[in-house]
């Protein structure tokens, strides 16, 4: 990102927006990073702020034309856990979103470039769950993985056929102390943090103890995206979507590692709909391309990442959320 910059975040008041507009303010100035999201902000933060609606493809014309935006982070979105409640609605909201945008970027020519996140709910059944491969089975048996796989290949597609310098990662499920998560089949490795920490010190885990998914600390996945916008053009060789990975855990590890901080912890197991979204996941991923390509390379391990959770939460919630 250069001087001449200006961003526009669209989902900004969500998991990822509220970290990543904070991130991109600090290193650029408040005033040139435009928040936006449905609904103003539970808390006041400083920088310009838009209520702004994804379906609404006019109103994102005009305020990307009137601002002469040079950059847009998709981030609104319905996650897979919420989107398995309402598949029309997911489908309708994650993918007129997305062509709203790529076709603002087709058409607008201020605007340069896009970052719309994936996720490694594109992956399914019949994909290898072990290291999985930038290229493999893509057999999603949600709506959510269905919406992230058709997005990724219009994402391709707007590349190849109209030049638009689209960009994505697959996330893995991201966590971090500065939100609440939106709704996905990884919420779990937040709320066990906060459960943690108050004081009733139990926690009911959605998943089976032994699931194991990829995951990642949300500096990681910040300096990740950051890192994947700055690079230059071409040595983004992927335009559908990145594999990156950090860390894999399942339940029980996490809730061993905090138990390690926190011994009088308890966790108990009743799984939900959401583990067998969990079973369709991989359970780690092969980065290489990513790494080769723009340099990923992640810092956070479980133990650096519990640390620094258990230290930050009662600082960012000084009531915890889980009351009232
Ligand atoms: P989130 O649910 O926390 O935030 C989404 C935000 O979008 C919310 O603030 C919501 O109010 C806003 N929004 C919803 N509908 C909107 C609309 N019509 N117009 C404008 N704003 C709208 O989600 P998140 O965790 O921040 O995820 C952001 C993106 O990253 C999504 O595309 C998601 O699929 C992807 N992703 C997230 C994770 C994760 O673990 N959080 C993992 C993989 C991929």
């Amino acid at each position: 990102m250069s001087g001449k910059d200006k961003v526009l975040i669209l989902g900004a008041n969500g998991q990822i927006g509220t970290e990543l507009t904070q991130f991109l303010r600090a290193r650029h100035g408040v005033n040139a990073v435009i928040a936006s999201d449905l609904r103003v902000p539970d808390r006041p933060q400083e920088g310009p702020f838009r209520i702004l609606d994804v379906l609404d493809r006019e109103a994102i014309y005009e305020l990307v034309e009137y601002e002469r935006i040079t950059q847009v982070y998709l981030l609104a979105a319905l996650l897979s856990a919420t989107s398995e409640k309402n598949p029309e609605f997911a489908w309708r909201l994650n993918m007129d979103g997305l062509f709203n945008v790529l076709n603002c970027a087709r058409d607008c020519p201020s605007l340069e470039k896009v970052f719309w996140p994936s996720s490694i709910a594109v992956f399914g059944p019949g994909t290898p769950r072990e290291a999985t491969p930038q290229d493999t089975v893509m057999d999603p048996n949600t709506v959510y993985g269905i919406s992230k796989l058709a997005g990724e290949r219009w994402c391709e597609y707007y590349f190849q056929r109209y030049e638009v310098d689209v960009r994505s990662l697959r996330y893995p499920g991201l966590i971090g102390y500065k939100s609440l998560p939106g709704g996905g089949t990884t919420d779990y490795a937040v709320d066990i943090f906060h459960h943690a920490l108050a004081p009733a010190r139990r926690y009911e885990c959605f998943l089976q103890p032994d699931a194991c998914l990829p995951m990642m600390y949300m500096e990681d996945a910040i300096r990740a995206t950051v890192q994947l916008m700055d690079a230059p053009a071409e040595q983004i060789k992927i335009r559908s979507s990145y594999n990156i990975g950090a860390l894999s855990f399942t339940p029980a590890e996490i809730a061993a590692q905090i138990q390690s901080f926190i011994p009088n912890f308890v966790v108990n197991y009743s799984t939900d709909f959401r583990q067998a979204i969990a079973d369709s996941w991989p359970s780690s991923i092969d980065d290489s391309a990513a790494r080769q390509d723009w340099g990923w390379q992640p810092e956070y391990d479980l133990v650096r990442m519990t640390e620094e959770m258990l230290q930050n939460i009662p600082l960012q919630f000084p009531a915890s959320p889980l009351e009232g």
